[in-house]
């Protein structure tokens, strides 16, 4: 009982998604966490996805992964977001309920073979001659394993803030990780602060909705899993949007003082991207309202999420900026909004594995690498997790790159950059999105994924089955031939209006941009056409988007030449002439794995590159 092959600590998103994952891929894994209850918790929003984070969801799918099946299994407001743009950018976003979401994660857990939870607190790592050989519980009880996966969170040295008062916390209601916080900060690693906010929880029948915008879900409701459905999802519930005013504006300057960000009583920096909402009516002065999201905790509970307005204000200011919202005038705060400052670890730290470079066989994920959201810790913890099984099996690590997945930009830009505030996944990160699309990710990872064995047959069978309709369904639209003035012309002609001037395959008709799939299968001869709608669209989608897509595979082969090129560990960079200092000390700190991560180290030259080039060569 004691003794396992991978040990994952914490059971947060990347927890879980760490546990779930070294399991499948074959490890005898143990869950340690503060509390089974807890397992899958939403700490903040209970929404999954949205642009960027919606990509890492279909890929964590792709991959095996629990998040989109246990946000089908729970959401409530579903939305695909930038639905009128290209489907480079188009994301998916449901709003859940709380309490299924958290049972959903708690099913997979409870149920996956080859994996145990054990509830204890975890106060030090067990470290001997470089490598991690196990973990030791607040009790005193020692647990062994080949590799361990760190996944912390907020939790540890975990400090919240209302207005002036300050507590140790992991989150609200919730003891901090402060021993193993101590013990680490003792180790081998580069540990700095960062913050995180969020709002007061409301009783939604205080609210007076009829002031309000009603904000449906879409249709046709978007499905997050290759394997979920919508008869998966809950009843379904719309969301509102109420607006701050001047009002709303003045109470929260007049608070400033007693605000533990203005007041300099916290050091840690906060999430840009979700800033709080007395940091917008600083920043951004000549604004006179900010939009408030009202969103449904569940179906089951009266508390409501006012998505927009996070806030470290003492309650009383709290109280009072709430009230003055339209609607809000009698509102009745569940629980205050709070700030949390946390440790976190320099990422630059890691290895693309999210391995450790200090300590053999430890793995860090999720919010502790300065992260911000379920789905940047969920991914992560899936990479860390299937690289912890593999590092005890003795297989080399996996990783992907950043034309494969969103999850290679993330820990790319992660053990490349580092980061200074929670970094949070966006569509712009993405030099090669036209590849890395929602629709399109388990055509990307779920083949490699079924090699790294995280697939299960289910998920392999369904893949093979879609894959070979999209083949079959192009095969079929590139053997009709559309003459002009040929029968099949003129049926296309009174359908659509389209008169082709020269004669193509039905498949290359679909490049025309007024001419989608459904209008071509409607067309008497051409159709009728497959029934399953994610096979159309792979189908349309890889007609009208080929020209795009062979320039940037082009332009990622230019790329590759020298991306996997392997630098060594103990590549000797201050002995480089040519290379200036500064060079020499970032290649040092960062000690990049290949030529690529080291291509992408802030004021790395295409001169300093080929010096590098030259030096390998001569040590070869
Ligand atoms: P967590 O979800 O925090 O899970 C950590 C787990 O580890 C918990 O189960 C904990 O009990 C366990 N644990 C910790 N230490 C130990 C130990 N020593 N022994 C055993 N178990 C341990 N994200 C956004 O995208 N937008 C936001 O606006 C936002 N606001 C937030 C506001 C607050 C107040 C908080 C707390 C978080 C917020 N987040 C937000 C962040 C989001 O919650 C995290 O990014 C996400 O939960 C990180 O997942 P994780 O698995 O890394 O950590």
């Amino acid at each position: 009982m004691l003794s396992h092959e991978v040990i994952v600590i914490g059971g947060g998103h990347a927890g879980t998604e760490a546990a779930l994952a070294a399991a499948r891929a074959g490890a005898r894994t143990l869950l340690l966490t503060h509390s089974i209850e807890t397992i899958g918790q939403m700490s903040c929003n209970p929404a999954i996805g949205g642009i960027g984070k919606g990509h890492l969801v279909r890929e964590i799918d792709a991959l095996g992964g629990a998040m989109a099946m246990a946000a089908d299994a729970a959401g409530i407001q579903w939305r695909t977001l930038n639905a009128s743009k290209g489907p480079a950018v188009r994301a998916t976003r449901a709003q859940a309920d709380r309490a299924l979401y958290k049972a959903a994660i708690r099913r997979m857990v409870e149920h996956q073979p080859n994996l145990t939870v054990f509830q204890a607190a975890v106060d030090d790592l067990v470290i001997e001659g470089g490598r991690v050989r196990g973990a030791i519980t607040q009790s005193g009880l020692r647990f062994e394993a080949a590799a361990v996966v760190l996944t912390a969170g907020t939790f540890l040295a975990g400090r919240i803030h209302v207005g002036l008062q300050n507590h140790p916390g992991g989150r609200a209601g919730e003891a901090p990780a402060t021993t193993l916080a101590q013990r680490l900060r003792e180790g081998p690693f580069v540990v700095d602060r960062l913050k995180t906010g969020t709002p007061p929880r409301i009783d939604g029948r205080t609210l007076d909705y009829s002031v309000m915008a009603e904000q449906p879900g879409d249709e046709p409701r978007p499905v997050f899993s290759f394997l979920g459905s919508r008869e998966q999802h809950p009843r379904q519930v719309s969301c509102w949007i109420a607006h701050t005013n001047e009002r709303t504006h003045e109470i929260i300057r007049g608070g400033l003082d007693r605000s533990p960000m203005y007041s300099g009583a916290i050091e840690g920096v906060g999430p840009r991207y979700c800033p709080s909402i007395e940091d917008k009516v600083v920043r951004f002065a000549d604004k006179a309202s900010h939009q408030v999201f009202v969103e449904p905790e569940g179906l089951d509970t009266i508390e409501i999420y006012p998505n927009g307005i996070s806030t470290s204000l003492p309650f009383d200011v709290q109280l009072a900026l709430v009230r003055s919202i339209r609607g809000f005038g009698n509102a009745v705060i569940t629980r205050p909004g709070y700030a949390i400052e946390y440790d976190y670890f320099d990422p630059r730290g890691l290895n693309a594995s999210l391995e450790t470079k200090a300590v053999e066989g430890l793995f860090f994920a999720g919010q502790i690498n300065g992260t911000t959201g379920y789905e940047e810790a969920a991914a992560q913890g899936l990479l860390a997790g299937l690289n912890a099984a593999r590092h005890v099996m003795q297989r080399e690590p996996w990783s992907p790159r950043r034309d494969q997945a969103y999850l290679g930009v993330l820990v790319d830009d992660l053990v490349t950059h580092g980061t200074t505030e929670p970094y949070r996944m966006f569509t712009s990160r993405a030099e090669y999105r036209l590849q890395l699309r929602e629709d399109n990710a388990d055509e990307r990872l779920t083949p490699v994924g079924r090699e790294l064995g995280l697939v299960c047959d289910a998920r392999w069978d369904a893949w093979s089955r879609k894959a070979a309709a999209i083949a079959a369904e192009r095969a079929r639209l590139q053997a009709i031939w559309v003459a002009p003035g040929g029968a099949l012309a003129q049926a296309l002609e009174a359908a659509t209006g389209i008169a082709p001037s020269r004669e193509g395959t039905a498949l290359d008709l679909m490049k025309r941009p007024e001419l989608d799939y459904a209008a071509l299968a409607a067309v008497p001869g051409l159709g009728p056409g497959v029934d399953d709608a994610a096979v159309a669209e792979q189908v349309e989608i890889g007609v009208k988007y080929a020209g795009y897509v062979e320039r940037q595979r082009e332009e990622i082969e230019r790329q590759r030449r020298h991306e996997d090129t392997r630098l060594p560990a103990d590549f000797d960079y201050a002995g480089l002439p040519g290379l200036s200092a500064e060079l020499q000390a970032k290649l040092a700190q960062v000690r990049p794995e290949t030529i690529g991560q080291a291509q992408r180290i802030p004021g790395m030259t295409p001169a300093a590159i080929s010096l590098l080039l030259v030096a390998l060569a001569r040590r070869k």
